[in-house]
């Protein structure tokens, strides 16, 4: 079936280029794009239009890193440092999961919230607990939600009530692996909390099974300094943190890593090499005092950066408010360092919002024919209307100003689902 929407499209084409169609009809073929035009071609005028007026009409977001279980405390204890903040809120949170009841009710809600804000696409952490786990995965699915969920492996350095042994995580990660076969929109991905939560026996484990099942990684890197002390003390014969990932297999074009804070040019350049694809985080990056990551620099080398809510270490779930305090981090490394070349543009905070996900999960970029519709339909027609004000001003204003209250319209997969 013939369909279309139509008003102001605009898509993210690279980290540099942003397409605009002024008031266009974004056509679509039984939910996928078919594509975009001025005005209908003759052989489509049959085409049921939804017309959204003046309204932008977005890619939805990829949002690629946040903790499901962290989400109910979001905005909790922001005034704390790292530790306590973790020993408080997030620890004895993601061990409330192992109550498959209290993971469905929250999950069912997390997964809500995320369509309401426009994220039809997600690389998440959830805990250790293979069931809660399968929920979340469900929960997603049911919501409209894609993407990529991981079963969380730590079986040192964590409390002795969120810590498995190594028999265990092996154990339930290949149970996990086998449940989660019946999903077709959230798939697994192998995810060992970061490097000094696992074990070398564990580490060398998952990259066995990366490598025999092809499976995609998700971790953090170089977030703070103490914890890249920590694993200097732990991994003695790796000389940098990346390195450690690598020695386990675990660091390729199919491995996201989250932060990146502190990755200086010879890790950048491993990251690079290997194609994988950091994860800022800038909300979260402000709230631990993390430090600023340099995003500008990573973008002008070729990396292909994503962004990520980092709920809960990151305050929002809403990937309009991470664009904007990506640009905002960016622009606060720009005056320390006195170099304006640190400020990233709405080209690149859309593009990574969007875009260098949908690469990560094997979709084509911008709305590309052929592809499941994933878009929102952002309206900002309540803010003031200023002359001239090119659509280009108006996404990078409406990033600012507006949340999940102006999104008035979310398509996953092709399925209209709010
Ligand atoms: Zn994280």
């Amino acid at each position: 079936m013939l369909t279309a929407l139509k008003g102001n499209i605009l898509e993210a084409l690279s980290p540099d280029t942003l397409g605009i169609h002024p008031n266009s009809y974004l056509v679509l073929e039984d939910g996928r794009v078919a594509g975009i035009y001025p005005v209908l071609p003759d052989n489509i005028t049959e085409a049921q239009v939804e017309d959204f007026g003046d309204a932008l009409i977005l890619q939805s977001f990829a949002d690629m890193h946040l903790h499901g279980p962290q989400y109910e405390f979001m905005g909790t204890g922001m005034d704390r440092p790292l530790l306590q903040w973790l020993d408080t809120y997030a620890f004895p949170t993601e061990a409330r999961y192992a109550n498959i009841d209290y993971a469905r009710e929250k999950y069912r809600i997390l997964a809500h919230d995320l369509i309401q804000n426009g994220t039809t696409r997600v690389c998440m952490f959830s805990s250790l607990h293979t069931d809660a786990t399968l929920i979340l995965m469900e929960e997603l699915e049911k919501a409209g939600v894609t993407g990529y969920v991981g079963k969380v492996n730590m079986d040192r350095n964590a409390p002795p009530y969120l810590c498995e042994t190594t028999e265990e995580s092996e154990r339930e990660t290949l149970r996990w692996l086998e449940k989660c076969k019946r999903f077709t929109l959230v798939k697994p991905i192998l995810t060992p909390r970061f490097a000094p939560s696992c074990s070398p026996e564990l580490l060398s484990f998952l990259g066995k099974l990366k490598e025999e099942r092809d499976l995609p990684v998700q971790s953090h890197l170089s977030e703070n300094t103490g914890e890249i002390a920590l694993v200097a003390q732990l991994f003695p014969d790796c000389r940098q943190y990346w390195e450690v990932y690598d020695k386990y297999g675990l660091f390729d074009s199919k491995t996201l890593m989250a932060h990146c804070v502190h990755s200086d040019r010879r890790e950048r350049a491993a990251m690079r090499m290997r194609g994988v694809h950091p994860v800022h985080c800038a909300s979260s990056n402000n709230s631990l005092m993390s430090g600023i990551s340099p995003v500008a620099d990573m973008l002008r080398e070729g990396q292909a950066v994503c962004l990520g809510s980092d709920v809960s270490g990151g305050t929002t779930l809403s990937m309009l408010h991470t664009m904007a305090n990506s640009i905002n981090a960016s622009k606060d490394r720009g005056s320390m360092k006195q170099d304006v070349s640190q400020a990233i543009s709405i080209e690149q905070a859309y593009y990574m919002a969007t875009g260098a996900g949908q690469a990560f999960l094997g979709h084509g970029i911008g709305f590309q024919a052929g592809e499941p519709l994933h878009a929102i339909v952002l309206d900002d027609t309540g803010l003031p209307k200023l002359p001239n004000i090119t659509l280009r001003e108006r996404l990078l204003r409406a990033v600012y100003r507006l949340d999940d209250r102006h999104i008035r319209a979310v398509y996953s997969e092709g399925v209209r689902r709010l």
